[in-house]
């Protein structure tokens, strides 16, 4: 028997995923939540979940410790994923990735601070459009790093803009819609074909019937 391996982002997206899952027939015997258990056996004897850290399943895919992958496309993005196919959409925890800066704040002229945990996304939008930025690398509450004086604006995701507006920042340019997409590790397309383009058409399958 082929064994699939899915590594599937924690939080949020594990659990906008899981109905997904459920209805291609996999589900995890133990409650992620309640077990310690890394590798997650399922309901279908032939796939095992691992419920990781976002920013590490594009490398738990690239390098086929998992065969798939389920991932924002802002981690996607961040990460490079060159090496990996992405054949599918999701469709599920939608958010996007925006500038944002202190409600009123003047026009920035010249070299900008950015403060983000996303540097690549912001190296290329800002370079993109022409401006000088310095990005400063966070691990999180980007939101604080304006109010302290730490950078002119923040690039970060974006759902209700509650959390911006809590922090008096308003967001200005949009720089890319995100939802969670499918990955797959390029060996394993070939190797294990026929299994990874059932479960595919199984998600198609349940995808369209949502929409
Ligand atoms: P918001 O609803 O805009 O207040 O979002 C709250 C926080 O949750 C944001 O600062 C983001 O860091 C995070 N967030 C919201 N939606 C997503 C998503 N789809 N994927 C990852 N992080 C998200």
């Amino acid at each position: 028997m082929n064994m699939l391996t899915i590594a599937v982002s924690k939080g949020r997206i594990y659990d906008d995923a899981l109905p997904l899952l459920e209805e291609a027939g996999i589900v995890p015997i133990d409650d992620p939540k309640k077990s310690r258990k890394l590798i997650l056996r399922t309901t279908r004897d032939d796939v095992n979940l691992v419920i990781i850290r976002a920013t590490d399943v594009p490398t738990f895919v690239e390098y086929g410790a998992a065969d798939i992958g389920i991932a924002g496309k802002d981690v996607l993005l961040e990460h490079g994923a060159e090496s990996l196919y992405e054949p599918l959409d999701l469709g599920i925890a939608k958010c996007r990735m925006m500038t944002a800066t202190p409600v009123g704040a003047p026009e920035i002229k010249g070299r900008i601070r950015v403060a983000t945990k996303y540097v690549k996304i912001a190296q290329q939008y800002f370079s993109g459009i022409g401006v000088q930025a310095e990005i400063i690398k966070l691990y999180g509450a980007m939101e604080l790093a304006p109010l302290v004086g730490l950078a002119d604006c923040i690039v970060d995701v974006v759902d209700t803009g509650n959390t911006l507006k809590a922090n008096g920042l308003e967001p200005k340019e949009l720089i890319a819609n995100i939802s969670s997409r499918l990955v797959v590790n390029k060996a394993s397309m070939k190797i294990k074909h026929q299994v990874i383009q059932g479960l595919l058409d199984q998600f198609k399958k349940t995808l369209a019937k949502r929409d």
